[in-house]
């Protein structure tokens, strides 16, 4: 809810917010600017979302050569603002969807008012639990091997998971690591045929089936993983100076807890083919109401489905007050 602490009695009022700016929010500005929404985009701690911790985009339509992440993210918010959306810098720090005009904080001091919300909060990266998992995190401990592999160049390193993630991430760090421990805790992966194939051609990638990383070692950096066989319950432990870990992703979606629908893991329920979620005149766009293709093209196409609905209901609403 809204933080208590903060008045609203001048508060500016927009008739659009958007929360979050990777390829959702920054299509749903550009799709509402050019309705003539006046936009504001609140961009969250991380402008751009997912791929500005991305080096190759390959799969974008429209880039036949691909394209850098960042560079791509910096053209989706050139495209937006030339169309007069405002985006602007800082992270929602608490929302009331209980009646409206919504009301926001930014940066827990900053209050704002919407007639209607497009949630693109995304989702970040999950982790395993280990005991020194988030005391080496940065230190050896990433998530994101386009942001840290440069990092790990002649030393052996150790990949978590069995997705595609998982793969895209140790193809990625045979550009730089001697060799590629890829530990899945089962003995089949859920990858890409095509991505499975490429990492068992990769004779840099060595796979250990049946298996799960217990703990970090190191005091300033990695210095070694401990490994459970859950086959046969043995352990052993394994010298490699960096711990990528890719086992899937979390919606951002916690300051919508209570007030939003979702599914069990925290993504937003949106109803049918719209956008539309449980609260009317909030609707929900990108990874934070999608699991299963959380792909930045998909994620862009609910971006404009999401600013199409709310310019749907502004009309809906303008026509009934006229009528009245
Ligand atoms: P996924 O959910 O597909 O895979 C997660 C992997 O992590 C699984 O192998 C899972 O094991 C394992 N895992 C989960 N929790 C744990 C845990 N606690 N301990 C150990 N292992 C664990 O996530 P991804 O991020 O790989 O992919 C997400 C989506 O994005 C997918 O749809 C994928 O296809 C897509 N994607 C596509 C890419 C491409 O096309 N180039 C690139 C990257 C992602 P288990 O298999 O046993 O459940």
């Amino acid at each position: 809810m809204a933080s208590d602490t903060v008045s609203f009695a001048e508060a500016e009022h927009h008739q659009l917010i958007i929360v979050g700016s990777g390829p959702a929010g920054l299509t749903a500005a550009l799709y509402a600017a050019r309705a003539n929404l006046s936009p504001v985009v609140i961009q969250g701690p991380e402008p751009g979302g997912q791929l500005i911790t991305t080096t190759d985009v390959e799969n974008y339509p429209g880039f036949p050569e691909g394209i850098l992440g960042p560079a791509m993210m910096e053209k989706f918010s050139e495209q937006a603002a030339r169309f007069g959306a405002d985006l602007r810098w800082g992270t929602v720090s608490s929302i009331d969807l209980s009646e409206r005009p919504f009301k926001l904080v930014v940066d827990e001091r900053t209050p704002l008012t919407a007639d209607t919300i497009i949630v693109s909060t995304g989702a970040s990266a999950r982790y395993l639990g280990l005991p020194n998992e988030q005391r080496l995190l940065g230190y050896g401990v990433s998530a994101c091997a386009t942001c840290d592999g440069a990092f790990f160049r002649d030393v052996e390193v150790a990949v978590v998971g069995g997705g595609d993630t998982a793969m895209e991430e140790a193809l990625f760090l045979t550009r730089f690591a001697t060799k590629v421990y890829v530990i899945h805790r089962r003995d089949e992966l859920r990858a890409s045929k095509i991505m499975q194939d490429r990492a068992f051609a990769n004779d840099k990638i060595e796979f250990i089936w049946n298996s799960e990383v217990t703990d970090v070692l190191g005091e300033k950096g990695v210095e070694g993983i401990t490994i459970k066989n859950n086959v046969d319950g043995s352990t052993s432990t394994l010298p490699v100076k960096g711990l990528f870990v890719a086992i899937g992703h979390k919606p951002n979606t916690d300051i919508f807890q209570g007030q939003l629908e979702m599914d069990e893991t925290g993504y937003i329920i949106t109803d049918g083919k719209s956008t539309r979620t449980s609260i009317e005149a909030v609707f929900a766009s990108g990874d934070a109401q999608d699991h299963v293709y959380r792909q930045a093209i998909t994620a862009a196409g609910t971006g404009s489905m999401a600013a199409i609905d709310a310019e749907r209901w502004l009309a809906e609403q303008e026509s009934a007050e006229i009528t009245a």
